[in-house]
């Protein structure tokens, strides 16, 4: 196996241009992993960790963009008010340890449909910036998942980074897993309400074979919050329209049954965690928070 180690993002596209089926390495947590149980033996890995501009992230009006490389660590201590649902997302995502190494250019390299950053970033909105030395692409979120781990892209291409809006209202992250800590999600809920559009989006992950949003459950919710002069008079959710959601949520998966979880445990699980989400969100819209939001929307 040949390591190419190069010391600049041009010189990184120059050497996956000339080796196409050269594997990207930043944090290593699941390449190195594939290795060392041999389910994958590239010829060429190309390591990252000498392309210092990975690391960074710049907070600009709308949105936060971040380097491919920039490791779980630095979201949940830096962003965390940019971008909430990715730093609690990032909480969850395995031990120290590995969220000092990988990040989400990783977690989108891999693209399995367990990915923690997956969910929060549908929730919030996102592009991926992919790069080769024919130029640069932004990739819509809901178009960058093409299967199970596949991506789109191209074989020449690296991620540079993610753009992701910088949260206008509450955000939500939650997930199933056997413990704690250390543990691949049975299934992902991310939700994000959007003020400003007054829109809520939804990013549901370990069941389907791609993350997905749940976009009926969206429209559903759009539509009876519109109707109701939800986002201006910040009434409780009537009951009623959280189950629907909830219900909608749940019928936006497409799960497997795996030593994980059943698929039925995983459509139950995902329509709790979309009602657990909105009322926690919606909560947070309607306290301190939403309420200046409401006023800002209003004048
Ligand atoms: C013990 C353990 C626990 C884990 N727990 C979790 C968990 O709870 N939740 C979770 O989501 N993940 C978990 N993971 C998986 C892993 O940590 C994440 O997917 C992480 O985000 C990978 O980031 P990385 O930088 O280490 O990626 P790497 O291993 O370096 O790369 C991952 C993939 O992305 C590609 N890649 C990396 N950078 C680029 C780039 N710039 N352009 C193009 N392709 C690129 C690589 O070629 C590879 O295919 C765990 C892993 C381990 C070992």
């Amino acid at each position: 196996m040949d390591f190419l180690r190069p010391a600049s993002w041009e010189e990184a596209l120059a050497a996956k241009a000339g080796h196409p089926t050269a594997v990207p390495i930043a944090g290593g947590t699941d390449v190195m992993v594939e290795i060392n149980f041999d389910h994958r033996r590239p010829e060429y890995l190309l390591d990252l960790n000498r392309v210092r501009d990975l690391y960074e992230w710049e907070v600009g009006e709308e949105s936060v963009r971040l380097g491919a490389s920039v490791p779980y660590t630095k979201i949940m201590d830096h962003l965390r008010a940019e971008l909430p649902g990715l730093a609690l997302a990032s909480h969850t995502v395995a031990s120290p340890q590995i969220r000092n190494r990988g990040g989400v250019g990783g977690n989108l390299g891999t693209a399995s449909p367990a990915g923690d950053a997956h969910p929060a970033l549908l929730a919030a909105g996102a592009e991926v910036e992919v790069e080769s030395v024919r130029g640069s692409r932004l990739i819509p979120i809901d178009e960058f998942y093409t299967g199970v781990k596949r991506n789109a892209l191209a074989a020449d291409e690296l991620i540079r980074a993610v753009h992701v809006r910088k949260a206008d209202g509450p955000q939500q992250y939650s997930k199933v897993g056997t413990r704690n800590a250390m543990v691949i999600a049975v299934c992902a809920f991310g939700l994000a309400l959007h003020p400003s559009s007054r829109t809520v989006r939804t990013g549901i992950g370990s069941a389907a074979p791609t993350p997905v949003r749940a976009k009926t459950a969206e429209e559903f919710l759009n539509a009876a919050l519109e109707e109701g002069g939800f986002w201006d008079n910040g009434r409780v959710i009537t009951p009623s329209v959280a189950q629907q959601f909830a219900d909608l949520c749940a019928a936006a998966c497409n799960p497997i049954d795996d030593v994980r979880g059943t698929a039925s445990y995983r459509r139950h699980a995902v329509g709790i965690m979309a009602r657990r989400t909105l009322t926690w969100t919606w909560e947070s819209y309607r306290g301190t928070e939403g309420r200046t939001q409401r006023k800002g929307g209003v004048a």
